[in-house]
């Protein structure tokens, strides 16, 4: 039979457990904090807990652990893990070092049930949704790698990775609230992005519940026509109802939402496309970044030449719009933005 992971009791269940078994409090915040602050493998590193209870726990529960399958640095020190999921499925995490600074890229879903045309991991087809502590889990880890290989803390963490995560709502909200938790990572949820292709009710519900962190709209285009020919999720999600979700988000959490647009060339590059943004960012109110193109093989697209993104980047100026141009990090080793589609899966699938 197999045993509950014990991740999966929260504390106060963790503390019920405890007292059934007559046994004080205080065990269960020693378990708790071995089992998120330490994130450890297995009952016996729990080393301030006698044996007899060690054993107990084992005999219970089991600790799930991703475990990873491999890395690869790239000559910008861009580091990208395929990390093997308790049911052996793979996804992608990236760490993105700064001079001082280190930011998590992780996954919420094995592969992605949308198709977005100039994704990779649109290529994969959706498998499930990573659970909460997968998630967490990674960016655990990402935080071990930075301390290891560039003695850095990490700073950030962007929901950016392969998957759509506001379709896998429950598990991103309870990855963050175990990030952000004393007892967990303790991070501000400041520091955290979730990013979404634009799904309108979800962004309101996102609202509605209060969140504190960061929220990031994949727009790419502020012409419907064109928005439409790129993301097929924008169908249903149309510019409109996008604008009044960005707002009530901003009315409700006082979080100024991003807008991410890729750059690409002769796609939505031209001054057009720019007025049309000015229109968008008149309407809702939110910041800019414009994203380099990342090349993906069999893409109709290509990255934007740098006169054409300085004619656009003016465009904006011009009109009060601020934007930061967001160079791409890890291409050699195709870790960058739009670029995790892990190549063995895919051989795969
Ligand atoms: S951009 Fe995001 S939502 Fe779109 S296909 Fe890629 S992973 Fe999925």
């Amino acid at each position: 039979m197999t045993k509950p992971d014990i991740r999966h009791l929260n504390f106060e269940q963790l503390q019920n457990w405890i007292t059934n078994q007559n046994l004080p409090k205080y065990r269960a915040e020693q378990i708790y904090h071995w089992l998120w602050l330490k994130n450890v493998a297995s009952f016996d590193e729990m080393t301030d807990l006698p044996k007899s209870l060690r054993t107990l726990l084992s005999e219970q529960f089991e600790i799930k652990k991703i475990q990873t399958q491999s890395i690869q640095i790239s000559k910008d020190k861009t580091i990208k893990c395929a990390i093997r999921l308790f049911d052996n499925n793979i996804v992608e995490s990236v760490l993105i070092p700064t001079k001082d600074r280190a930011t998590a890229c992780v996954s919420s879903q094995v592969g992605c049930s949308l198709d977005c045309k100039f994704c990779a991991t649109a290529q994969l087809k959706r498998k499930r949704n990573l659970d909460y502590q997968e998630i967490y889990q990674q960016v655990y880890f990402i935080k071990e790698l930075a301390k290891e290989k560039y003695n850095l803390n990490l700073t950030n963490i962007v929901y950016m990775g392969m998957g759509e995560p506001l379709l896998n709502y429950n598990n991103v909200l309870k990855s963050i609230e175990m990030i952000t938790s004393p007892k967990g990572l303790g991070m501000s949820p400041q520091r955290i992005t979730v990013s979404t292709s634009g799904i309108a009710k979800m962004i309101v519900k996102l609202a509605d519940d209060n969140v504190k962190f960061n929220l990031a709209l994949s727009l790419h285009s502020a012409i419907e026509e064109k928005r439409q020919q790129i993301m097929s999720i924008s169908t249903s999600n149309t510019l409109e109802m996008l604008a009044n979700a960005l707002n009530y988000f901003y009315q409700k959490t006082g979080t100024r939402p991003t807008l991410e647009y890729v750059m690409l060339y002769e796609f939505n590059d031209s001054i057009k496309d720019a007025q049309a943004l000015v229109d968008f960012c008149r309407k809702v109110k939110s910041k800019v970044n414009l994203i380099e193109y990342n090349p993906v093989e069999n893409s109709p697209f290509k990255k934007t030449t740098p006169e054409r993104l300085n004619a656009f980047v003016e465009y904006l100026e011009k009109h009060r719009v601020i934007a930061t141009v967001r160079r791409s990090r890890g291409q050699d080793i195709d870790a960058a933005c739009g670029q995790l589609v892990n190549k063995n899966q895919l051989a795969l699938s």
